[in-house]
């Protein structure tokens, strides 16, 4: 009853998952030692110099080929998905194999644009003959440590870019969803990726925890805050770069004029879909005090009509905690919201007659936004409700939280969304829609604050996995340049003269330096010699 448990257990060597809904044994995979971890990080460097010596449209058509794949095995990869850690088998779909082959499209639609050389024109007509470029060259090896949530949307969206840029990839799934882990790897490997360039390992927090020590040159951690924090200061140790994406217990902002019927069902989704287990599901709900009683009225009537069971069965909107972690935390939370002043508006209880892992959609309401604790996340399907009177009041208390993930609005006056969006402490801000954005592969996805550091998806997601490399070219070998030895008084005259030329505000005094810079500079600019012989 390894799921059962919150504690992991003493290493066995296998590593077993079960599904949350009905606690039957999914499968096993083999599980590593965390003293074996660097033998897959060598074998991965290995990979990497294989991998990354092709060419960028060999990379290009092996990952492009992850796609078929995928489609050819939608429905068996969705029910593996389910069957590991709850969310219903539609959502499988909308929220993991949709968003997952829009961003495999995107990144190589645009391979070249993001990874070919870029050209960097110089202002400074001193340097007129150069040719300069921004190189990006792969890392090496990444370790990219994921978590259970999204078991197949998450990894995908950093190791499709990560090997599409010529990095290896040692990839550490979630102890609770191993085989989503080991199915990436079968699609990965039957694509064309040689073995030795993706490895996986499976085991628990200390096989993370080797990964993060071992020899790879970058770490792309999603995870909990707290087990983020350990991350990053180990990694510190030997100065190794990471990419955190962490937690949030993101608001949504109700305002008086938000279209009621379409808010609620929107934050409804926001807050219970995948059974509220999103870093960016939508937590605390801010409704303006003069609609929020028309705002409860639809949201909890649509509350009572959402239907819990197990994820395989059709009409199901949610599915059950996935580990008793969860539940157990889902537990206290609600506890501790009642023992400090909130009212329960719905659910509250688990279902036992579902299974152990099942909890109702839970609304508690807080009389004020003085009265509302800092919260911690959620993670489960809990939404608590809060009147407000002001911005200013709707602003503060949504950013008065430790984290900064995202934020919704909803509201029908856009420029009262400016407003907000400015307002906000948060990666990315929604108006009238939550959550969704991470499924937008264009959309480079950060958490301000202890929700993160560093990016994940869109161009700025696939610079996380390269190295900057200038390059300056000076085209002409024997050109001796001015600034080089020996200085002499024509050195600083040039120059002074020079820098009037370039930089000074008027024309006038502009046009005044051109004869002394070109009797000092005239004949390296002109004719690439220096004005004396240079050592
Ligand atoms: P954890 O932080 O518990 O674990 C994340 C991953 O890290 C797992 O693979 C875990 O292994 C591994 N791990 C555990 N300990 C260590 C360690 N010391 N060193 C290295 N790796 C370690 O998070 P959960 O799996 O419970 O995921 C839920 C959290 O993820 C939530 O806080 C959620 O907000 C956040 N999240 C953030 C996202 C974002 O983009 N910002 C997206 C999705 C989720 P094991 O499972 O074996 O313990």
């Amino acid at each position: 009853m390894h799921k059962r448990t919150s504690a992991a257990p003493e290493f066995s060597g296998t590593l077993e998952s079960f599904d949350p809904a009905t606690d039957e044994l999914v499968g096993k995979v083999r599980e590593a030692a965390p003293e074996d971890v660097e033998e897959h990080v060598r074998i991965a460097w290995k990979g990497f110099e294989e991998w990354s010596a092709r060419l960028l449209d060999q990379r290009k058509r092996v990952l492009a080929g992850l796609s078929p794949l995928i489609l050819a095995q939608a429905e068996d990869i969705a029910a593996l998905i389910t069957r590991e850690m709850g969310k219903p088998y539609a959502e499988a779909f909308t929220a993991e194999l949709e968003p997952t082959l829009d961003l495999i499209a995107y990144y190589v639609r645009k391979a070249h644009k993001f990874l070919d050389p870029q050209p960097v024109r110089l202002q400074n007509p001193m340097f007129w003959r150069r040719r300069n470029v921004n190189r990006l060259e792969p890392m090496g090896v990444l370790a990219i440590i994921t978590p259970w949530n999204w078991p197949f949307l998450i990894p995908m969206g950093q190791i499709v870019p990560a090997l599409l840029a010529g990095n290896a990839v040692v990839f550490k799934p979630s102890e609770h969803t191993p085989l989503v882990g080991a199915r990436i790897r079968s699609l990965l490997l039957e694509a064309g990726v040689p073995e030795a360039a993706f490895q996986v390992v499976h085991g628990f927090g200390e096989a993370g925890k080797a990964l993060v020590g071992s020899s790879v040159s970058k770490v792309f951690f999603t995870g909990s805050t707290r087990v983020g924090e350990l991350v990053m200061q180990q990694a510190a140790r030997d100065l190794k770069r990471v990419v955190l994406e962490l937690g949030g217990n993101d608001p949504a902002i109700v305002c008086a004029d938000a279209d009621l019927e379409n808010a609620s069902s929107g934050i409804l989704w926001g807050g219970f879909n995948n059974c509220g287990q999103n870093c960016n599901g939508v937590e605390r709900v801010y409704v303006h005090e003069s609609v929020i009683e028309p705002f409860l009225q639809r949201f909890l009537a649509k509350v009572g009509k959402l239907r819990l069971g197990r994820g395989m069965e059709p009409n199901v909107d949610i599915g059950p905690l996935a580990n008793l972690a969860q539940f157990e935390k889902t537990q206290k939370i609600v506890r501790e919201a009642l023992g400090g002043g909130a009212e329960l508006l719905a659910g509250g209880k688990p279902v036992p007659e579902l299974g152990p892992l099942f909890f109702q959609p839970t609304v508690l309401k807080w009389p004020s936004t003085q009265a509302e604790p800092e919260g911690e996340e959620i993670f489960g399907p809990v939404v608590f409700v809060t009147p407000f009177a002001t911005k200013e009041e709707a602003l503060r208390a949504a950013n008065r939280s430790k984290y900064g993930l995202t934020a919704s609005l909803w509201t029908q006056d856009m420029r009262k969304a400016e407003e907000f969006i400015q307002g906000l402490d948060a990666g990315t801000v929604l108006i009238n829609d939550c959550v969704v954005s991470f499924g937008f592969p264009e959309a480079a996805w950060t958490g301000w604050k202890k929700s993160g550091v560093g990016w994940v998806h869109g161009e700025k997601g696939l610079d996380e996995m390269v190295r900057f490399k200038f390059a300056t070219y000076e085209p002409q070998s024997h050109s001796q340049k001015f600034w080089w030895f020996p200085y002499g008084p024509s050195t600083m005259e040039g120059m002074r003269a020079a820098m009037q030329f370039l930089f000074a505000r008027s024309p006038w005094q502009r046009l005044k330096a051109v004869p002394a810079t070109l009797k000092h500079l005239g004949s390296y600019l002109l004719f690439n010699r220096p004005h004396r012989e240079k050592l």
